[in-house]
């Protein structure tokens, strides 16, 4: 029995945040701002995990009311999701993921986001996908107001 699961966040750029997608931290003049370290990416990716196994989504789970999540480090709540899944007796096979972005250029660090999703989900490099895209300067990303992304998850029942 396989699963697939999908997961969408978005979060705001603003000035005085440290930019940090994927577990990776970017160079960049601005950042994503957020109750946790707001990493749109993980936060894609866990959703995307909850989704498959039906457990719900993000905000369930880690409440941003909740100050235990304050400046939260994503790569943390991606762990405890990955437990969960695990708990429910599932494996994961593959993930793709992209990332809209009209800045910065995201392509150096892609491999690197990679090489952290996969250490924290336990499977093999080849099977993370993490892609990135502008918006072709249109809407919130294109406008550079806005990072967004988005993550197909596979899973499958452990036997
Ligand atoms: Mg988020």
């Amino acid at each position: 029995m396989i699963r697939v699961g999908i997961g969408y966040d978005l979060h705001r750029l603003a000035e005085g945040r440290p930019l940090v997608l994927g577990g990776v931290k970017i160079a960049f003049d601005r950042g994503l701002s957020g109750h946790s370290d707001a990493d749109a990416l993980i936060h894609a990716v866990i959703d995307a995990l909850l989704g498959a196994a039906a457990l719900g989504n993000i905000g369930q789970h880690f409440p941003d009311t909740d100050p235990r999540f304050e400046n939260a480090d994503s790569v943390d709540l991606l762990e405890q999701t990955v437990r969960l899944i695990s708990a429910a007796g599932y494996e994961i096979v593959n993930i793709d993921c992209n990332v809209v972005a009209q800045q910065p250029r995201l392509g150096p660090y892609l491999d690197e986001m990679r090489d952290r999703i996969a250490k924290v989900l336990c499977i093999a490099l080849d099977r993370v996908s993490v892609k990135a895209k502008t918006n072709e300067s249109v809407g919130p990303e294109g406008r550079g107001e806005a990072i967004s992304a988005q993550a197909v998850v596979l899973l499958e029942e452990r036997a």
